[in-house]
This record gives structure tokens, C-alpha cells and sequence, in this order.
């Protein structure tokens, strides 16, 4: 699959296994500026994939290398998942009103089914930034349609109940307090559910 190589000097060498794929909204006004910042070195984070609005796919640091995305993070017993994931971002302005793009879908679509075969990765181990720092952040957003993933078969739903305990929700993988967890679950169920 074709990216537009605008490498980023904001990686680390990698330590771990690729287990995790996070998907993210840049929350910025256009890809270019989104693109600009996350390869400057005094922003100190940075993304492996980056899809703007019309579709386009760029790649910015190297999968064997671990980019700058996901910051303090944990998902199950896994803490900093910079070092055991790559990281897609999607050009959004963060307007939960706003779709993202039938183009972002598709090149997403075709990158996931790329990347999860090619490191074997579990469809079940594609998350949500809000996922994995549900206490700091909200991307991609209520307005991301998980079910177009789902449908292509490269994420899982987290579960097939609507409503889950906060027992569960830890048992999932969540790691934090009970009102940003429970937050972060209504995110992946989308608009609706807010
Ligand atoms: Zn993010």
C-alpha cells in the first residue's frame, strides 16, 4: 500500500513486540498543520500513519521504530503501549459533528487489513487513544463509526453488550477510575450513546 514517506524524528527504538494498533483524531484544523506538528521535534510526539481528509496516506516513522503517540497508557496488564503499538492518526478537526470521511474509512480500512497481518495483530487489540488514556484523552472521537470496522473485519467490538459494570469494563482491558472508564466505553458506542 502506497504512503507519502514525511518522516518524523520523534521515535524511540522499539522494545517490544507490536501487539496494539490506536487509532487517534489529530483535533487540529487541517492535516498539513496536524502533519507540520507531529513532525516537529520540539512537539515531541509524532504517529507511524497519518490519513487526511481526502484519503491520503502518509507514514512518518517506521514500524520497526516506536512513535510518540500514545503517552501515559495502559490497556490490561500493558503500560506505555508507545512501545508495543503503532499509531494511526485521522486529520479531524474534533467538531463531534463532523463525520469522518468516507475516503478516511476506506484507506483506514485497507491500512488495518495491511498492518494486522503483517504483525499479526488481533482485530480485538485495535483501540481508541481514549482506550488506553481514558482519563486524558477523547480521540477519535464519538463521531469515529466503529462499525465500519467491524464490518470489515479489522477491529472487534469490545464486547456485545451495550452495558457493562465497571467490573467488566477493568475485565476488558480499561485501567482507571470508574466515571473516566465508563466515559471512555460510551465513546466507542458513538454519538448515540452520549
Ligand atoms: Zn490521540
Amino acid at each position: 500500500m502506497k504512503a507519502i514517506w514525511r518522516p518524523s524524528p520523534n521515535h524511540s527504538p522499539r522494545t517490544q513486540a507490536i501487539k496494539y494498533i490506536v487509532l487517534h483524531g489529530t483535533w487540529m484544523s487541517c492535516a498539513q498543520s496536524a502533519l507540520d506538528r507531529l513532525c516537529d521535534p520540539a512537539a515531541e510526539v509524532s504517529c507511524h500513519y497519518l490519513i487526511d481528509e481526502k484519503g491520503a496516506l502518509y507514514q512518518l516513522v517506521k514500524d520497526s521504530e516506536a512513535a510518540w503517540h500514545a503517552g501515559i497508557s495502559a490497556w490490561k496488564d500493558d503500560v506505555s503501549l508507545n512501545q508495543s503499538s503503532l499509531g494511526i492518526e485521522l486529520a479531524h478537526s474534533g467538531d463531534v459533528t463532523v463525520p469522518y470521511t468516507e475516503a478516511q474509512y476506506e484507506t483506514l480500512i485497507e491500512l488495518l487489513g495491511v498492518l494486522l497481518t503483517a504483525h499479526r495483530i488481533a482485530p480485538t487489540h485495535v483501540l481508541a487513544h481514549s482506550d488506553i488514556a481514558p482519563d486524558r484523552k477523547n480521540d477519535p472521537g464519538p463521531q469515529f463509526d466503529w462499525n465500519k470496522l467491524y464490518s470489515a473485519k479489522v477491529a472487534q467490538p469490545l464486547s456485545l453488550q451495550p452495558r457493562l459494570s465497571y467490573e467488566d469494563l477493568k475485565h476488558l482491558g480499561y485501567v482507571g477510575s470508574k466515571q473516566v472508564v465508563e466515559k471512555a466505553y460510551k465513546l466507542r458506542l458513538g454519538v448515540a450513546s452520549l
